[in-house]
């Protein structure tokens, strides 16, 4: 990962990504470990209209991006799991959050590293890395180099792409 080219735009910007099927998409899978739902991959985009709100849609099935602290998720603060809006795959854990001041929800690792997957991103005339969940394919946001210790990157992540569940929610489950 450290290796990775990364320029540093801010993710202001909508990107290019399909991520829904009839969509196209010119990027390559760069980890791609874990297994695929095909009830979920199956989905048709008018099936993911109906399940997602016009926001959900937007950022996970068309690359979107919503504005800097707009977000449900970019102030906050309380403990426990992030999950993929679209299949519930969990995605960050609450303790690896932390305050960028980009206006977005920033971690500096994903749960897991099979957890995500990253594509190059080559839209608006720019060199990007492009987060995406590495279950279902949902666009997520974008991943730079100028994050915290440990790892030194930064989770650039839509909070409409995410389900957030509390501690107390997932001893339920
Ligand atoms: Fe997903």
């Amino acid at each position: 990962m450290k290796n990775i080219i990364v320029y540093i735009f801010i993710c202001t910007l909508p990107v290019c990504v399909g991520s829904c099927q009839n969509s196209t998409s010119s990027q390559t899978p760069k980890n791609s470990s874990m297994k695929k739902d095909s009830s979920i991959t199956e989905l048709s985009k008018e099936d993911w209209k109906k399940k997602l709100t016009p926001e959900q849609y937007s950022i996970t099935c068309e690359g979107g991006t919503e504005p800097a602290f707009s977000g449900q998720y970019w102030n906050h603060h309380e403990q426990g799991m992030y999950k993929c809006v679209r299949c519930g795959n969990m995605l960050f854990n609450s303790d690896t959050k932390y305050d960028s001041g980009s206006g977005w929800p920033s971690f500096y690792k994903p749960e897991q590293d099979s957890s995500v997957t990253t594509k190059t991103d080559l839209s608006h005339g720019m060199i990007r890395i492009e987060v995406v969940c590495n279950k279902c394919g949902a666009h997520l946001g974008h991943l730079f180099d100028d994050g915290p210790n440990p790892t030194r990157m930064r989770y650039c992540i839509n909070s409409g792409s995410l389900n957030f569940d509390d501690k107390k929610t997932e001893k339920k489950k």
